[in-house]
């Protein structure tokens, strides 16, 4: 029975074509610089994003705490949405590890944090508060997609009130192949981008942080500081240029697989949100555990949650899409 797991799409094995190429990558020591793929990657992704620099990462949330402390000192803050994962899904390291004081704020519908919202939680200059230094948002958000428009209000926003901007880009490539534009038109407007090639991207492993010269030469140092200095990396960077030249353009088809799934799951009767890219989420209330052993049995994989949430990536067919949505009618009809 094939597996269909439909928990994230970090799950994803890497392909014939991603596999060749890592196993012909030229390595070196990165942390003396000298690995010539890992160099190809971090100057690929800063050239196609935009930005003067860029750095090679085990993780997204490396990539984002290193972000966090090259912009902000020790009792400093960011303004962050209260789901977001810089805030909620990374054991709360710009706290622990950098000194650095979140303040959350709810997110709107669209994944966006209200910006009169944000302006009232700037803190004044009085040493009686940290000192409000970043604004950080995170595109796509749960799926969805920051508007265009957005993006250049919070630009001009940070601007004006002497904050940095830093985007959780860890989808977004999807972000861009939903909205049709090259994905600088999103990451122009910030000073700093996380990008992940493990998720939609499809590597096995890594994150690139973008910035400017002056602040990866800081988060540099702190990647060294925090364990992330990888020697022959090369072997992994070669998987993410392999994402990043065959692998992008593709997600069409996994916002494709999306919509049918949310489709289906509608049709059989559940209640599902609008989707705009890669996520759906399904309101399957007290049933979730049931739902999960269900779907477990067929070779289905989910999470176990009321507002299930299920990723669509390279590794699911359209046609396993239809496979699941027959699982959930039958089980809505048990
Ligand atoms: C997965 C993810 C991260 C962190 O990536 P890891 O590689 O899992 O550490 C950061 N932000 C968002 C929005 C993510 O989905």
């Amino acid at each position: 029975m094939s597996v269909i797991d439909l928990r994230s799409d970090t799950v994803t094995q890497p392909s014939a074509g991603m596999l060749e190429a890592m196993a012909g990558a030229r390595t070196g020591d990165d942390v003396y610089g000298e690995d010539p793929t890992v160099n190809q990657l971090e100057a690929d992704l800063a050239q196609r994003l935009g930005f003067a620099a860029a750095l090679f990462v085990p993780s997204g949330t490396m990539s984002n705490l290193l972000g966090l402390m090259a912009h902000c000192e020790r009792g400093d803050e960011y303004i962050v949405g209260q789901q977001a994962h810089t805030y909620k899904y990374e054991g709360g390291g710009a706290a622990v590890l950098g000194s650095i004081q979140p303040q959350p704020l709810e997110f709107q519908d669209d994944g966006s944090l209200d910006l009169a919202q944000v302006a009232a939680a700037i803190k004044p200059d009085d040493f009686h508060f940290a000192r409000s230094r970043l604004l950080a948002l995170e595109n796509t958000m749960q799926g969805k997609v920051l508007p265009l428009a957005y993006l250049a209000q919070a630009r001009a926003f940070t601007r004006e009130h002497g904050l940095a901007l830093h985007l959780d880009g860890a989808r977004v490539y999807n972000a861009a192949v939903k909205l049709g534009v090259d994905a600088r038109e999103i990451t122009r407007h910030f000073d700093s981008v996380s990008v992940c090639l493990s998720k939609g991207l499809g590597a096995p492993v890594g994150s690139v942080l973008c910035g400017s010269e002056q602040l990866i030469a800081k988060a540099r140092r702190l990647r060294k500081m925090v364990g992330g200095g990888m020697r022959q990396a090369g072997i992994l960077a070669a998987a993410g240029l392999y994402a990043l030249e065959h692998q992008v353009q593709r997600l069409a088809d996994d916002h494709a697989n999306a919509r049918l799934l949310a489709d289906g799951l509608r049709e059989a009767g559940y209640s599902v949100e609008p989707v705009q890219t890669n996520m759906v989420y399904a309101q399957v209330g007290d049933r979730a555990e049931a739902l999960k052993a269900f779907a477990g049995e067929r070779g289905i994989r989910l999470g176990a949650a009321s507002r299930l949430r299920m990723v669509t990536h390279l590794d699911v067919s359209r046609a396993q899409i239809e496979q699941v949505v027959d699982a959930f009618a039958e089980f809505s009809r048990n």
